[in-house]
Formats: C-alpha cells, sequence, structure tokens
C-alpha cells in the first residue's frame, strides 16, 4: 500500500490514519487464514514523523507439543519514525532498517518492512497453551486428556540422542 503523504509533508495535517490489508509472506507449517490488516497512524510534530501501527494475522498452526490445532490472530506492533528520502545516508538506512521507514516521492509504502518484521517476530514454536503438558511419549495420547495409564518412568531421552549419533558415524563410515 503506497500511503500518501504529501498532504503531511506539505504541513497540511500533522496526523494521518492508516488501515489498509497486506498479504503475508508465507512461513513454513503457518497457514495464514486471511490477509494481514494494518491499523495505526502517523503523526508529525514540528517535523519528526512517527508511525505507529499493529498488524493483525489470522493464522493456525499446530501446538509444538501436543499437535492439536490453533487457530488465533497474531498481533504484530510496528513502529517507525518515518523520514523522507536523502535524510539518511545508505549506511544508516542500512544499520537501521527496524527503526526508519523512507518516504520516497511523497508517499510512504511500508508492506515490505511489515512482512519483515513479521518473518522475525512470528513465535518459531507455537503453543496451545504456555504450559502445554503436550503427548505420552509411549502412547501418544495427548496428557491433558488425563491418565493414560503408562508408567511414568522412561529411558533418559539423551541416551536415545546419543545412540542415533553413534549410528549415523557408523553409517558414515561405511560409505567412505
Ligand atoms: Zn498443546
Ligand atoms: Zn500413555
Amino acid at each position: 500500500m503506497n500511503l500518501d503523504l504529501r498532504p503531511m509533508l506539505r504541513g497540511e495535517t500533522n496526523r494521518m490514519v492508516i488501515d489498509f490489508l497486506l498479504e503475508p509472506e508465507p512461513l513454513e507449517g503457518i497457514v495464514f487464514t486471511d490477509e494481514a490488516r494494518v491499523t495505526g497512524e502517523i503523526t508529525n510534530r514540528g517535523g519528526y514523523m512517527r508511525l505507529l501501527a499493529v498488524a493483525d494475522i489470522p493464522y493456525s498452526g499446530e501446538c509444538a507439543r501436543c499437535l492439536s490445532e490453533i487457530s488465533d490472530v497474531y498481533s504484530l506492533p510496528f513502529e517507525r519514525t518515518v523520514v523522507t528520502e536523502g535524510t539518511l545516508t545508505e549506511e544508516q538506512e542500512e544499520d537501521n532498517v527496524d527503526e526508519f521507514v523512507i518516504v520516497k516521492g511523497g508517499f510512504l509504502d511500508i508492506d515490505d518492512a511489515v512482512r519483515e518484521s513479521l518473518i522475525l517476530s512470528f513465535p518459531m514454536r507455537l503453543l496451545c497453551s504456555e504450559d502445554c503438558p503436550g503427548l505420552c511419549p509411549k502412547c501418544g495420547k495427548p496428557k491433558r486428556e488425563g491418565a493414560c495409564g503408562c508408567p511414568e518412568k522412561e529411558i533418559d531421552p539423551r541416551w536415545a540422542v546419543l545412540a542415533s549419533l553413534k549410528f549415523d558415524e557408523d553409517e558414515d563410515s561405511e560409505k567412505s
């Protein structure tokens, strides 16, 4: 979305409302069920322009522990200082991509900046709840649903990892 900032640059207004839809970049394991809605405002205080917005993205995915389906809306706060082209040196621009957005020819396009910010902020592991107890490692039943009757005592999973590492090494040496 190209936001027309010319009225603000001409000093005709000190506040501009933002409200537009944005197609999010795909993320592995996540389904964005709809477009992101970006709402907020740009204000100008004596030449210091500031953008404050929130991008709301409906998504669905899987809980990393119990594999149950999660459908929710992720809210990404997006704040930047707005500067006109040529205000910053190329180096300053590159070093501060998460601090500034740049107006070009009177227009501001924040789509890519919001998409990038979303990729960086979206949780790597989704959980249905902070304290999700996950699945029983033996029978695969969600622990939340109550005791499954499997014995509590488990082999230390670190041994399993070590065993598989050893196995991989053996395989490699056979090939070479
Ligand atoms: Zn869960
Ligand atoms: Zn079980």
